[in-house]
């Protein structure tokens, strides 16, 4: 078993931490043929824009794409969670592969951001998240499960073998979410 961390731009070293605090081998994905190696996928906080136009020029959009359909589990947290959405206010839908319309920047500017802690669904932990120029998820399809939310909006989403999140848990060492995705593997 290989997890994989899309790692183009953003705190892909953090989500790589985590997997292998939990004991699973970790590849950094940035090629096609990095992709074809590992069986689920982080795709990281930091800024959607920017991981969109670097996925575009590796040719990793329509790949990614295609092993999400195959069945491929992902996790993507805030700025991951942008480029999954099928529709984003501020800015363009990238993978288009999650049935949820999100806001970005929502949740105020860096200094507005926040830690908590929030019940989700299916697991039996708390699961603590870190806030930073989050974005808000303000519709989400009938296909869509929502297993958290922080003041009325949805901050956790899943669709089948999709997983997306507001905030980052990377950035604390948080690893229910990473675990939660693994059990899809
Ligand atoms: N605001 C960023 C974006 O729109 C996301 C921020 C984050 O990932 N912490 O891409």
């Amino acid at each position: 078993m290989k997890a994989g961390v899309l790692a183009l731009q953003g705190d892909f070293r953090e989500h790589a931490r985590v997997f292998a605090d939990l004991g699973v081998a970790v590849r950094e994905v940035r090629t096609q043929a990095e992709l074809a190696e590992v069986h689920c996928l982080a795709i990281p906080g930091g800024e959607s824009t920017t991981i969109g136009k670097l996925a575009r020029s590796a040719g990793l959009v329509e790949p990614i794409r295609q092993r999400v359909l195959d069945g491929m589990p992902v996790l993507g947290t805030c700025a991951g969670m942008i480029v999954m959405a099928t529709e984003v206010k501020g800015g363009e839908p990238l993978l288009s592969l999650m049935d949820i319309t999100v806001c970005r920047n929502a949740y105020g500017r860096q200094v507005d951001s926040f830690e908590t802690e929030l019940t989700v669904a299916g697991i039996d932990h708390p699961v603590r998240g870190v806030f930073i120029r989050a974005p808000w998820v303000e519709r989400v399809g009938q296909g869509v499960d929502v297993l958290a939310e922080h003041g009325g909006h949805p901050v956790v989403v899943e669709q089948g073998n999709l997983l997306a999140t507001s905030f980052h848990p990377e950035l604390i060492g948080e690893t229910k979410l990473h675990e939660y995705l693994l059990g899809k593997v």
